[in-house]
């Protein structure tokens, strides 16, 4: 299939073998030297065939969708830090953080210090960890 488009045909040549980076069509030689799309082009409804667009637009969505989805879940784990801390206060035990689904793993960012104390960055909370006793105290940040 592809071969055909090394050949001169018609008017325009492929001896480039450049394709569109969306569709993978050929693009002809006397395109612009930066093209890297088919041109845009509108069919018999009026409906645009715009390469370029479309492959930035699916390039786009995996980032904004994992961004979002980590916002989602980050906020989601915050309401249930709301609820727990609302119920048994800033002190709990570790069977406590698994009853409200509270996974540190989970947490922003995190840091241990020498003596083994574990401290995990949630959204609007802060989890310090004693590994010893397995209490957590929870504190509000901004
Ligand atoms: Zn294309």
């Amino acid at each position: 299939m592809k071969k055909k488009f090394t050949e001169k045909t018609g008017i325009f040549s492929y001896l480039l073998k450049r394709a569109c980076k969306f569709c993978n069509a050929p693009i002809h030689d006397k395109a612009h030297g930066a093209s890297e799309f088919c041109p845009k082009t509108w069919d018999e409804n009026g409906k645009v065939r715009d390469c370029k667009t479309a492959y930035h637009r699916e390039n786009d969505k995996p980032e904004r969708e994992i961004q979002a989805e980590y916002n989602g879940r980050n906020k989601a784990i915050k309401s249930r830090i709301d609820f727990l801390v609302k119920k048994h206060g800033d002190q709990v035990p570790t069977e406590l953080l698994d009853t409200y689904d509270i996974d540190l793993t989970e947490c922003m960012r995190y840091q241990i210090d020498p003596s083994g104390i574990l401290t995990s960055y949630f959204l609007s909370y802060i989890i310090v960890s004693n590994p010893f006793n397995n209490i957590h105290k929870i504190s509000f940040h901004d």
